[in-house]
């Protein structure tokens, strides 16, 4: 009998009403069905935002210690799971399971900093015009808020926007990717055993231009926010200011590094290596393209194609193994299409590029680490995100050659130099068009209490983690008392 989930709607489990089901299956052993979650429409979403504005008038009257202490209750569950979550992640969307192991145990870092981020200042005394007025501002939250969440993070994101939305006194309906629906539940259900009131957290699985959308398009949503590609995050802001709603997307990125002379070679290599093969290179940080100054470039490249040759392809439950499948036969589709057009449009495959067939592989979504040089930015496989294990290499003359072509995109979303030249690493500090910059390290990585997001098309411009979310889930609320004495 295979695994059925429901929905999670005003503290009930719960069937769609069309009695429609997805089936999931295991990107390294697509043969493999995993289980059937809810294929919704909008009718859920209706419930589900029903039940997240009835639950705000309790929710927003506790106290943030006691809303927080359900969050830490949240975060020694998850951790107890941690071992059942990540291999749940790992056979929806392939990543190795010592990454979908950290991911977790970072959602409960999450969770934690977030239980206490609610004890902070929530306001300020402000002096008055009137001396007989006490003037001051407070932090309010928002009310039932949609929260949009991609495959490639099925913990961690969905975890760094709820934790705050939660403490900050906020409802939520959840929508997170297809893909990754069944850990979702596992996610869901661990709310639910920490004691979180009902209709506090509401999850509806289904498609995204069905109950993502209704989310979006419902007037009792005050604020939406999404983790995504940049087609979809554009439309959803064009939908959101159409309806007066907040709204913050984190969308993709191109990330670049840039060797120059002075570096650590051996470093450098390694961290290029790593920052785009990591997760199959299917994360939104991801390495991307690497700048090298043409001094260095021949030892540069000998010491990353050893690295590169290095790496184990495999099932992600195989410890064995460096780098699992990827997501999808959607995402294989894009990344082989991009291999293509990178070889069309005459860049030199140094390295990968095929499929992994065989008795092996199961027929599942595996691809070589691949490498292209001979690269210029005008290529298509500079410009657009590929979303996978694919590296573009450019030689540069120097720094600023290697600055200018690095910014030289729409996205914004972290950089890398690496150097040993305070000088360089001040001025790419300050001149890097992004909203995360790296010296001498991988461009992938967040701590939970940094800000993190953006610039250029990579984001709205809001920012996620840290004290930065108080900003996005709450508004100002100005008051002055006046007294007659
Ligand atoms: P996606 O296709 O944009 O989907 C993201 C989420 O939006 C999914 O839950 C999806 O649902 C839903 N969705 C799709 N169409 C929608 C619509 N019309 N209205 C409302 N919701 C809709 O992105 P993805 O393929 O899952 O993720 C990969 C992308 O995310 C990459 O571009 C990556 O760079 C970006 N990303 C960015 C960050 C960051 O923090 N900057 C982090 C991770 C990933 P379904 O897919 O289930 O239908
Ligand atoms: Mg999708």
């Amino acid at each position: 009998m295979m695994n059925s989930y429901l929905n999670y709607i005003g503290g009930r489990w719960t069937e769609a009403k069309n009695g429609m089901k997805h089936e999931h299956f295991n990107p390294a052993n697509p043969s493999e069905c995993l289980g059937l979650t809810e294929e919704s429409s909008a009718e859920e979403v209706e419930e589900a935002v029903k039940h997240a504005k009835q639950a705000f008038f309790q929710w927003k009257q506790l106290s943030p210690v006691e809303r927080g202490d359900i969050l830490r209750k949240a975060a020694d569950l998850l951790e107890q799971q941690v071992q059942e979550i990540a291999e749940i992640a790992t056979k929806e969307m392939g990543k190795r399971l010592i990454e979908t192991k950290g991911e977790v145990l970072r959602g409960a870092m999450i969770l934690r900093y977030y239980a206490q981020e609610g004890m902070r200042k929530m306001g300020e005394l402000l002096p008055s015009m009137n001396p007989q007025n006490t003037l001051y501002s407070l932090r309010v939250p928002l009310g039932a808020v949609s929260v949009i969440t991609p495959w490639n993070f099925p913990v961690a994101i969905p975890m760094w926007k709820i934790a705050p939305a939660l403490v900050y006194g906020n409802t939520v309906v959840w929508k997170p990717a297809q893909e990754t629906g069944i850990t979702a539940i596992k996610l869901a259900e661990v709310f639910e055993k920490a004691g979180l009131p009902e209709g506090v957290l509401n999850l509806v699985n289904g498609r995204g231009v069905i109950v993502g959308n209704a989310l979006v398009e419902h007037q009792d949503t005050v604020a939406v926010t999404f983790t995504g590609s940049n087609q979809v995050g554009r439309e959803i802001a064009l939908k959101a200011v159409a309806r007066n709603k907040k709204f913050q997307l984190e969308l993709g990125g191109k990330n670049p590094v840039v060797v120059l002379e002075d570096a650590d070679l051996d470093l450098a290599a390694k961290l290029t290596i790593e920052g785009t093969m990591k997760q199959t290179g299917q994360r939104c940080t991801a390495t991307s393209r690497v700048y090298v100054v043409q001094s260095i470039y021949d030892s540069f490249m000998e010491k990353l194609l050893d690295k590169v040759k290095q790496i184990k392809v495999g099932d992600g439950l195989d410890e064995t193994v460096d780098m699992g499948p990827l997501a999808s036969n959607k995402q294989f589709e894009t990344v082989s299409s991009y291999i293509a057009k990178g070889t069309e449009e005459g860049a030199e495959l140094l390295y990968g590029g095929k499929r992994l067939e065989g008795p092996n592989y199961f027929g599942g979504y595996f691809i070589e680490p691949t490498i292209f040089g001979n690269v210029t930015n005008e290529m298509t496989i500079t410009r657009e995100e590929i979303f996978g294990p694919v590296l573009a290499v450019i030689k540069v003359v120097d720094y600023s050659e290697g600055l200018a072509k690095a910014n030289d995109t729409i996205y914004g979303l972290s950089a890398s130099l690496f150097t040993t030249s305070l000088d360089k690493a001040f001025h790419f500090i300050k001149h890097s068009e992004v909203g995360m910059v790296q010296i001498n390290g991988e461009t992938g990585g967040a701590e939970p209490q940094a800000p993190f997001g953006g610039m250029k098309e990579s984001s709205s411009g809001t920012r996620e983690q840290g004290q930065a979310a108080v900003e996005f889930f709450t508004s100002y609320k100005t008051v002055a008392i006046t007294s007659s004495m």
